[in-house]
């Protein structure tokens, strides 16, 4: 009986990867699909300064799928990662940064834009020629433009990546760590890298002011960034009382649902516009004065 019971439970088990492997190819072959049938869709985060003015926004990607409805990117990214299609995926993100430059700066909308590249996308042989091509195609102002790169991309050939962020900077583009405080984090490579800001982990950011240890955190991130000339912006932020204690401490720029959640850039592109004519002084949640 014991046994029988075993049996069934590797069957079980079995049975559940299998389908697990197969939900996952089938999401592949939909992803490669995805771009030419235009299910991909872009959002922007604006992130916003200490008097809730916004002053740049992140390009997030959403993948409205035809019949599992809205993919989330924490599921296809990874998922794009390994497959190899985070390359095409790259280099769709990448127009679509430059197209965003050039939207907003039209709309007279002043706001730098923040695209998140990936590591394996950022080693490509080819990836400044790519970024060159796509800021000569769409005509978009390089010193708009951000990149968001995450830790890992620094684990090896640091002194490759190096060289390639300084081709990059030397056009103008500016560079961001992402989720700062999470990855394989180096005191040695924050002096070493052509980096303009750190973008403090959400995780993080969701301790302060409560708890005595993430606020410590957040607090040595600021004060760090600060003696080393970085900017700082601070993503997932969700209360007035996160924002307030961010503002006390030095932090220049702040992103999360407090202020607004990702919507789809041309809303905000309408919305702005909209703002703008109206000749309305921008406004904070609520009080409108933090
Ligand atoms: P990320 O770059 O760290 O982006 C921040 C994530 O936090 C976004 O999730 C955003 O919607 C979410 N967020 C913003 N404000 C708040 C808040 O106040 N509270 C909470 N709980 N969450 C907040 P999203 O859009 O689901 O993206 C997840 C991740 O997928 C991103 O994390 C990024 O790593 C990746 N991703 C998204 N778009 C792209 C892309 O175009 N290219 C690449 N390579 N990765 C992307
Ligand atoms: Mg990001
Ligand atoms: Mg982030
Ligand atoms: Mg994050």
């Amino acid at each position: 009986r014991a046994k029988e019971g075993g049996r069934n439970q590797v069957m079980l088990y079995e049975t559940g990867m299998q389908s697990e492997i197969v939900r996952r190819l089938a999401m592949e072959r939909d992803l490669r699909d995805a771009i030419e049938q235009e299910q991909l869709q872009m959002y922007i985060q604006p992130q916003v300064d200490r008097f809730g003015k916004p002053v740049g926004g992140e390009l997030l990607m959403r993948w409205q799928h035809p019949q599992r409805g809205m993919v989330s990117p924490a599921i296809f990214i990874p998922l794009a990662e390994e497959s190899g299609m985070i390359i095409r995926l790259g280099d769709w993100v990448l127009r679509q940064g430059c197209m965003a430059v050039c939207a907003l700066q039209a709309a007279g909308i002043p706001m730098s834009v923040s695209i998140n590249v990936s590591p394996k996308q950022f080693r490509q042989a080819d990836f400044v020629d790519k970024v060159k091509i796509a800021l000569v195609d769409t005509g978009a102002d390089p010193a708009l433009l951000i990149l968001e790169v995450t830790e890992g991309l620094l684990i090896d050939n640091l002194h490759d990546t190096i060289a390639r962020m300084l081709e990059l900077t030397a056009l103008g583009i500016r560079f961001s760590i992402d989720d700062f405080g999470t990855g394989y984090s180096s005191f040695s490579y924050l002096k070493r890298l052509p980096l303009y800001e750190l973008k403090i982990d959400k995780s993080f950011v969701q301790d302060t002011p409560q708890d005595a240890n993430g606020t410590a955190i957040v607090q040595s991130i600021l004060s760090m960034a600060q003696h080393l000339g970085l900017r700082v912006v601070a993503e997932g932020v969700e209360t007035r009382a996160q924002a307030e204690f961010l503002i006390e401490n030095g932090c220049h720029s702040m992103q999360g649902f407090l202020f607004a959640r990702p919507l789809p850039l041309q809303d905000w592109v309408t919305q702005q516009t909209a703002a703008t004519r109206e000749d309305s002084v921008r406004r904070l949640p609520e009080s409108g004065t933090l």
